[in-house]
């Protein structure tokens, strides 16, 4: 007998909502996390340092999944920022795209909103299911503990030992514990990995003017860099002027800008920015973390299956981690339902591979368009610098692929 039909490890973005997802299925779900759950975020930013540094920037494919988990109305309308335009361009080129979102007729072309107040609106919703399924327990919060040991089961499924010494036995594992997924490295998964000799940078800032709604990337030699547009109360008088950034660059540049102090820091960034919006006037605390490409070569394997960041984790500078795992959850919740309903056990092959099939070459897509983008980016002979430019100008003005680029980046 075991005591869950499924346990998920790991409850960031993509192990909550799995866990949301799967919360009216009839099946007993637990969920595993090394952290405390989150409370809700529910004040308007009131400066620099209330926004946390992680954001993500959310497509409208995400927005739906996250609005039928009932999570995406229950965060904070001062906290959702809606970016209607995207510019992208090179830094020492002539090549530029703009993307509206009038274009297409859609009212924005996504929102950035930073990783707390969604983990915060997913942990309060999951908080709600489990008390609610007390007296049934179809779903079960365990948290925090930290798994430590994995003890496969071919009968069964598989049984886990947790910190604390409890042992947990579930028919079908979710690894959705990061990119150094535990789980998936005690299950003896295969990845293909490699380092992208870049260090992200990450903080918030407050420019001199306004962001107008507008997300800006530029590529460099040395990296790019990303103005994330923030949301904040219309009344402060702040609105529109603070950003969340994400600079990733060669890891020596990156050491050296860690080391600087704010204030040089910020004139380094107005500097390399070109003054976007003007001198960068403060920044709050700085992160670096280095890149690393991974990717499962299976996402299933015995009763452990893989989703988000645990089966593939990629450059951050289009924004899509957290969209490619939100679209593992959507999928795997599909099969895992259509199993139930048909009486296949959730280890069946049959249905795991259905999943792996159906998101594998999508992740893989995006991951080699990232690495793409990576090397056409590095430092590079004249002539492919002019081609570059002239395929960014060429896309900008062929409105028929712009307005497919569009759509596919919205999901
Ligand atoms: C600089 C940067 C910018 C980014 N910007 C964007 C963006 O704009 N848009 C976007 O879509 N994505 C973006 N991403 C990617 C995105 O942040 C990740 O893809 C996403 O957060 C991964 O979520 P996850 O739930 O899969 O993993 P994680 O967020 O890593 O969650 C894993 C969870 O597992 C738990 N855990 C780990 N080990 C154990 C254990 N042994 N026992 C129990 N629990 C455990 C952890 O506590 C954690 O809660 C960015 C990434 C970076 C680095």
């Amino acid at each position: 007998m075991t005591d869950y039909d499924i346990v998920i490890v790991g409850a960031g973005i993509t192990g909550a909502a799995m866990a949301l997802a799967l919360a009216d299925s009839g099946l007993r779900i637990a969920v595993i996390d090394r952290q405390p759950l989150q409370h809700p975020v529910a004040d308007p930013a009131g400066g620099i340092h209330d926004y946390d540094p992680r954001v993500s920037a959310m497509t409208a494919a995400s927005q739906r999944l996250l609005t039928d988990l009932g999570v995406w109305q229950c965060m904070p309308a001062e906290r959702l920022c809606a970016y209607t335009r995207m510019h992208v361009h090179e830094r020492d080129g002539t090549g530029s795209i703009d993307f509206a979102a009038r274009d297409i007729h859609a009212p924005a072309l996504g929102h950035i909103v930073e990783n707390r107040v969604l983990t915060g609106a997913l942990h309060d919703r999951l908080q709600q299911l489990a008390s609610a399924s007390q007296g049934g327990t179809t779903l079960t919060v365990l948290a925090p503990a930290t798994l430590q040991a994995y003890h496969p089961d071919p009968e069964h499924g598989a049984q886990l030992t947790l910190d604390d010494g409890q042992h947990v036995s579930a028919g079908l594992l979710i690894a959705a514990d990061g990119a150094n997924s535990p789980l998936r490295q005690l299950a003896g998964f295969d990845t293909r990995e490699w380092d992208y000799e870049h260090h992200a940078i990450v903080t918030t800032i407050k420019t001199r003017d306004p962001h107008q709604f507008t997300a800006r990337q530029c590529f460099m030699d040395e990296g790019v860099l990303a103005f994330l547009p923030l949301a904040s109360a219309d009344a402060a008088q702040d609105a529109q002027h603070y950003c969340s950034i994400v600079w990733s660059l060669l890891p020596e540049r990156a050491t050296d800008l860690m080391a600087m102090d704010d204030a040089a820091f910020c004139q380094a960034l107005s500097q390399i920015s070109e003054h976007w919006l003007g001198p960068v006037a403060g920044c709050a605390q700085r992160h670096s973390f280095p890149l690393r490409q991974r990717h499962a070569r299976q996402y299933y394997r015995d009763a452990v299956v893989l989703i988000g960041d645990a089966a593939h984790s990629i450059h951050p500078l289009a924004g899509q981690g957290a969209n490619l795992g939100l679209l593992d959850v959507q999928v795997l919740a599909e099969e895992l339902i259509r199993a139930t309903k048909a009486g296949r056990t959730l280890t069946d092959p049959l249905v795991l591979r259905r999943y792996q099939r159906r998101r594998k070459p999508h992740n893989l897509a995006m991951m080699a368009m990232m690495e793409g983008f990576k090397r056409l980016y590095a430092d590079q002979p004249l002539a492919v610098r002019w081609l570059r430019n002239t395929g960014m100008r060429a896309v900008d003005q062929w409105s028929v692929l712009k307005n497919r680029l569009i759509r596919e980046a919205l999901g």
